[in-house]
């Protein structure tokens, strides 16, 4: 009894070894794309260096990065609408990725093109890219626009949460409605379309509002993505997306890049944050005082009462269902992942930070995702994409 019982123990124990060692080697031969990090606004606020140890202090740093199997990462570039002068603010953020970059030139390269990307992965380097979080940034210029492409800017993201003068968002379509002066896409933010395609910069349809979504993609003739986004269908949160945008974005040839915040997962984690939000109110209200952006008073308020946070959190499970929604929609190219790591204050249990993607392909294997359509989830989909928007540019 006692050796059948053990061969069936070594059994179980070499199937599980293999499987763990197989999803490991294709999570590492996979090329990992994260369509989305907030760290160059989390770096200001917290006043820390992405090639600094910052564990505990933040989701991401460029060893954990590397540890955690990334191979393009696109920061993006943030500021709130309270900022004045948004477009010297963008390009501050961007002087702070050209210098990490410039300190460690044999860990990280700024990529701009497919190709530098491929020689990025070819010479085992991170790649950062840099994407535009809202319209704001460009103040109404087309210039504006331009000069952030040649900086490296490659997707803009048409709003933040605030609408620009010309293209209108999620939140102020969803709560200010019919009293907005425009809805959607006004005439320049047409012409940015077209510029944006002539460029090669990626449209990101992420924070915008339904009639944006609707104008930018059937205007639009490149392949679009949500830089990070999740799906309606699971939690109705005006950032998510609803089903004939995912279709039509499939159509589009784009990809749709899921969010992992906790708040886009899970439609019960909003009122649990709000009620923290009202437990903690004098805390955030003093550190906005002290001049923290609001978003990030909010967030690391949170990140003091971890403990609370952590049974608000769903389940790793609860982000496969959003991705696993979406393939059977409309088919396996037309998601990806866009973390929002280090603007977010928590995501599904498990993911507590960049060095923890393995745990996705872990989670992709055990659904019982082939290695062929793993790699096209965690990069392959974006590197199309990008590729696309770049042929017949420049
Ligand atoms: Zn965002």
């Amino acid at each position: 009894m006692l050796n059948r019982f053990a061969l069936i123990v070594l059994m179980v124990f070499a199937i599980t070894n293999v499987f763990s060692q197989k999803y490991k080697k294709i999570h590492e031969k996979a090329v990992l794309v994260d369509t989305h990090n907030d760290f160059p606004s989390a770096s200001i606020e917290k006043k820390v260096s992405f090639d600094s140890d910052l564990r505990g202090v933040t989701h991401s740093d460029l060893a954990r990065m590397r540890r955690g199997g990334v191979d393009v990462q696109v920061f993006s570039i943030f500021c709130g609408p309270e900022q004045q002068q948004p477009y010297a603010f963008a390009n501050r953020e961007i002087d702070s990725v050209y210098e990490w970059v410039r300190r460690n030139p044999t860990r990280m390269v700024m990529v701009k093109t497919p190709l530098e990307l491929q020689r990025a992965i070819k010479e085992k380097k991170l790649a950062a890219m840099l994407g535009v979080e809202g319209g704001h940034m460009i103040e109404d210029k087309i210039e504006n626009l331009e000069k952030l492409y040649v900086r490296g800017a490659r997707y803009l993201t048409l709003t933040w949460n605030n609408s620009t003068s010309w293209a209108t968002s999620a939140l102020d379509e969803t709560t200010k409605g019919d009293s907005l002066p425009h809805k959607g896409l006004t005439d320049l933010g047409k012409k940015i379309i077209e510029r944006m395609n002539e460029l090669g910069m990626l449209i990101d349809v992420s924070h915008n509002g339904e009639q944006t979504f609707w104008d930018a993609i059937n205007l639009t003739k490149k392949p679009v993505i949500a830089s990070h986004s999740s799906v309606w269908a699971f939690c109705h949160h005006r950032r998510n997306l609803k089903d004939d945008q995912i279709k039509a974005i499939a159509k589009n040839g784009g990809v749709i890049h899921l969010n992992f915040y906790a708040g886009f997962l899970d439609s019960t984690y909003e009122k649990k944050a709000n009620d923290f939000g009202a437990r903690h109110k004098s805390e955030v209200d003093s550190m906005i005082a002290r001049g923290t952006q609001p978003n990030y008073a909010r967030i690391m308020t949170m990140e003091k009462h971890k403990d609370e946070v952590e049974s608000m959190r769903p389940p790793l499970s609860l982000l496969l269902d959003h991705l696993d929604y979406i393939v059977k929609l409309v088919g396996i190219d037309y998601v990806g992942l866009g973390s929002d790591f280090d603007g977010i204050e928590a995501g599904p249990k498990e993911l507590n930070g960049v060095q923890d993607f393995p745990l996705i392909t872990k989670a992709l294997r055990e659904r019982g995702y082939g290695k062929k359509e793993i790699r096209k989830i965690l990069g392959e989909n974006f590197l199309r994409v990008f590729k696309a928007n770049q042929l017949e540019s420049n």
